[in-house]
């Protein structure tokens, strides 16, 4: 019986993976131009990590994490999600004795337990970026900074920032008792999950898809109206200085994100470019974090973008397919030697040259060079040869010209590769 991949876990094939590589390239390139250091996290962790870090109050944790026993008999989670662990490593390590200011990145693979369906996956990937270590609102705008200049850069268009403030421990107790005097007489309009969330975590309504509770939800109180003084300065502050870089926001009072410890800063930002609204990442500060994890008192900022939802918005004009530069065709043994010979010093060179195995015939082996769309083909001919000269056909016009081994390098360098 054929074996096939796991529901809700997905192969990338190479016919797509060029878009994976530009997407974390460009990654890298905008992160590290911003002073981010990447890091490296295991992809399993103890589960406490995640209860104590995500919250036992969230869908996550609640009902979407892939958690098993080890043979030693430790309970181990597959990561759902890369903050709990990046802020785990930064108090491993120490990393605030040397400077307390930690700006991270990572990418790589998350699990969840969702229910498979198109843009939602149980093993799929996320680009994270946080900074730890500081409070101040300057660094709120400039990571949101950075993330925007991130998407423009892969191409996204028609970018919407939507910001909000979630206050803090000192102000929020007072909203989510406003919540639940609010949803008291309301609750039998809630769905089951929401009913338990009214008392477990009564922010989480907010996010519910539940048609009845979003109407619930239409004018419910909202959070900005409760925030302290602190906080509101803070809120004030940070946007100020997205509107010094020269940013657009909208404020959306309804954006309230799951996590038991967002503080402060949410934002996310949706894209307009495919005309239906697009959430493709989301983020915020989380100035409780550490201390769930039983570390320092340290503030933290980031966010995450979900990269297969990124992928399926981008730009469908750009081209990321790699094909080879060049085939060489082979005619004859000594033609067959001749073309091993030049392809693997053109591969020392860069070039992408590709050549028939099988002793195949020349229209059979034209034949796949035109399959494999190569700009070029090589002919090694065994007469041609014999003269120090080979065939150089532009599959494009069809035009051929011949031309001498001596040199080929060169002239290849400059047709292919434009140097
Ligand atoms: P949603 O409301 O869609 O479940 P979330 O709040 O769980 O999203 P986060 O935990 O903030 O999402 O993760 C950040 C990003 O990761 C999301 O914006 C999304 O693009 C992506 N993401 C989350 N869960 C999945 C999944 N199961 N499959 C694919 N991408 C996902
Ligand atoms: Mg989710």
């Amino acid at each position: 019986m054929e074996t096939k991949a796991i529901r809700g876990f997905n192969d990338v094939l190479p016919d797509e993976i060029g878009k994976w590589q530009f997407v974390e390239k460009t990654a890298r390139e905008v992160f590290e131009g911003f002073g981010f250091s990447e890091i490296r996290i295991p992809i399993l962790e103890k589960t406490e990590l995640f209860t104590r870090g995500i919250g036992e109050a969230t869908d996550i944790v609640e009902k979407e994490m892939y958690t098993f026993t080890d043979r030693s008999g430790n309970s181990l989670t597959l990561r759902p999600e890369a903050t709990a662990s990046m802020a785990r490593a930064y108090l491993e390590h120490q990393m605030y004795a040397f400077d307390p200011v930690a700006k991270l990145y990572c990418m790589g693979p998350m699990f969840r337990y969702e229910r498979p369906q198109k843009g939602r996956y149980r093993q799929f990937n996320q680009i994270d970026a946080e900074v730890f270590g500081v409070g101040n609102p300057m660094v709120d705008a400039e990571v949101i900074i950075m993330l925007i200049h991130f998407l423009e850069g892969v191409g996204m268009g028609n970018l919407e920032l939507q910001l909000n403030s979630l206050g803090c421990r000192e102000c929020r107790p007072r909203y989510r008792e406003e919540l639940k005097k609010f949803f008291a007489g309301k609750s039998a309009q809630l769905c089951e999950d929401c009913q338990r969330r009214l008392q477990t975590n009564p922010l989480r309504i907010f996010d519910c898809k539940v048609e009845t509770c979003k109407e619930a939800i239409a004018d419910a109180p909202r959070v900005i109206d409760f925030i302290c003084p602190e906080c509101q300065k803070h809120f004030d502050q940070v946007k100020e200085y997205l509107a010094m870089a020269g940013l657009t926001y909208v404020l959306n009072p309804r954006m309230v994100r799951g996590l038991d410890y967002y503080t402060r800063t949410a934002f996310e930002v949706v894209s307009y470019s495919l005309g239906a609204q697009n959430a493709v990442t989301g983020g915020g500060r989380y100035d409780n974090l550490f201390q769930e994890i039983g570390g320092l008192d340290i503030p933290g900022i980031g966010f995450a973008i979900g990269v297969e939802r990124l992928i399926s918005l981008l730009p469908k004009e750009k081209e990321f397919i790699q094909v080879p530069h060049l085939f060489v065709a082979a005619l004859g043994e000594e033609g067959y030697r001749e073309a091993y010979k030049l392809v693997n010093q053109l591969h020392l060179q860069g070039i992408r040259a590709e050549l028939d195995y099988e002793g195949k015939s020349l229209k059979s082996q034209m034949r796949r060079a035109d399959k494999l769309k190569v700009r070029y083909t090589l002919i090694l001919g065994e007469n041609e040869l014999r003269q120090g000269r080979v065939v150089l056909r532009n599959m494009e016009d069809k035009s051929q010209e011949e031309v001498p081994i001596d040199g080929l390098s060169l002239l290849l360098r400059s047709k292919l590769l434009g140097h």
